[in-house]
């Protein structure tokens, strides 16, 4: 007899999509040689574009979104992985033209599994998530790129929210000053110093203007979850030999700018990518958050829900409503 295991499944009736919850079996799973025992998910912003169908995320459908699980392994064909392994999985595609981590099981292919270092649970694993793991993405670019805490301030756009909130925390405690941006700047500002935000700025001087080719220099890195006007902003204002992490589309995917920044102040825009990044990149990343992030910072910014309630904070993280990181606790 096959085992049953509830799933938020969405489908679309010619142009109308919906998603509810709902019990499938192991014979509805895609092909993979790992099965997982799905512990936690969590739900990012494209996560909410993919559930309410405001953007073109979900390529195929019927399909369970969740662009993150974190679980233990059930069953594996693969010698590499054993029953009972804590595997953390993000991005290859998941959740968007394969069943995600929006269930209480999932199969999927072992090579895009990353066994999870010591020290992090399965629920913490998806208190990072695909944001939290981008934010560290975008230190380590700019890291790369020569950024020290010596260099100035950080600036952090878009900070209440997931990538935000993670990038400052991982900021903080390697030793940066950090200014967080955000639209939310007084109702969230204790919140964003809390996570260790050195300076608060109101976002709407960043988004709402065109941004001049070059402003006063002001600061020596960034990390940018906001994209458009925002983005354009934060480069006219980045100092000589700075460097800027986008990774995000939160205001919109366009950028207004010029290259003067890039050519009269040796400023360098760094493109991150979650979904395709490679393996040791990937690894990586997880050991530098096990050992960089402060685990209680990411309890402050966490939410606890139930696979019943993804399909309202979906909406919620699509407005830009919700705070920090949102976990999806499927053994509730
Ligand atoms: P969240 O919704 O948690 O955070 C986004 C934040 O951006 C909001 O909290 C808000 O911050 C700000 N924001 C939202 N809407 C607007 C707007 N219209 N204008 C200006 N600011 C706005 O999302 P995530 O942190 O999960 O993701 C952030 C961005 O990064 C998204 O665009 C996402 O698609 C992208 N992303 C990209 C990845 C990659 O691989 N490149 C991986 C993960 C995320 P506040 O209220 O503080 O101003």
């Amino acid at each position: 007899m096959q085992d049953r295991f509830r799933a938020l499944l969405v489908t679309k009736d010619r142009e109308r999509q919906s998603a509810r919850v709902t019990e499938l079996t192991d014979s509805d799973l895609m092909d993979g040689d790992v099965t997982v025992s799905v512990e936690y998910s969590t739900v990012n912003y494209k996560d909410g574009l993919a559930v309410t169908g405001k953007a073109p995320i979900i390529r195929k459908f019927p399909l369970i979104p969740g662009v993150d699980l974190a679980g233990r392994v059930l069953r594996s064909q693969n010698p590499d992985f054993h029953e009972g392994d804590r595997v953390v999985l993000n991005g290859y595609g998941l959740g968007e033209a394969h069943h995600g981590g929006f269930a209480e099981r999932a199969r999927v292919k072992s090579d895009w599994l990353i066994p999870l270092p010591q020290g992090i649970s399965t629920a913490q694993a998806m208190a990072i998530g695909t944001a939290g793991f981008t934010a560290m993405l975008c230190v380590m670019a700019l890291e790369k790129a020569g950024i020290t805490p010596g260099s100035g301030d950080v600036v952090v756009t878009g900070a209440a929210g997931g990538v935000g909130s993670v990038a400052i925390s991982l900021l903080d405690k390697l030793g940066y000053r950090v200014v967080a941006s955000s639209r939310r700047a007084e109702s969230e500002g204790a919140y964003l110093r809390e996570l260790g935000a050195d300076e608060i700025i109101d976002a709407r001087g960043l988004s709402d203007e065109a941004a001049r080719p070059l402003d006063k220099q002001r600061w020596a890195g960034a990390v940018d979850a906001v994209g458009s006007r925002t983005l354009a902003n934060v480069l006219s204002h980045i100092k000589y030999d700075g460097a800027v992490a986008a990774c995000g589309l939160a205001q919109g995917s366009d950028l207004p700018a010029t290259v003067l920044p890039f050519i009269l102040r040796n400023v360098t825009l760094i493109g991150v990518d979650s979904v395709m990044a490679p393996r040791e990149k990937r690894q990586a990343a997880w050991h530098r958050l096990a050992s960089d992030l402060d685990l209680s910072k990411l309890d402050k910014m966490t939410t606890k829900i139930a696979l019943d309630d993804v399909p309202a904070v979906a909406e919620q993280i699509v407005a830009g409503k919700t705070r920090g990181r949102v976990v999806i606790d499927l053994k509730a």
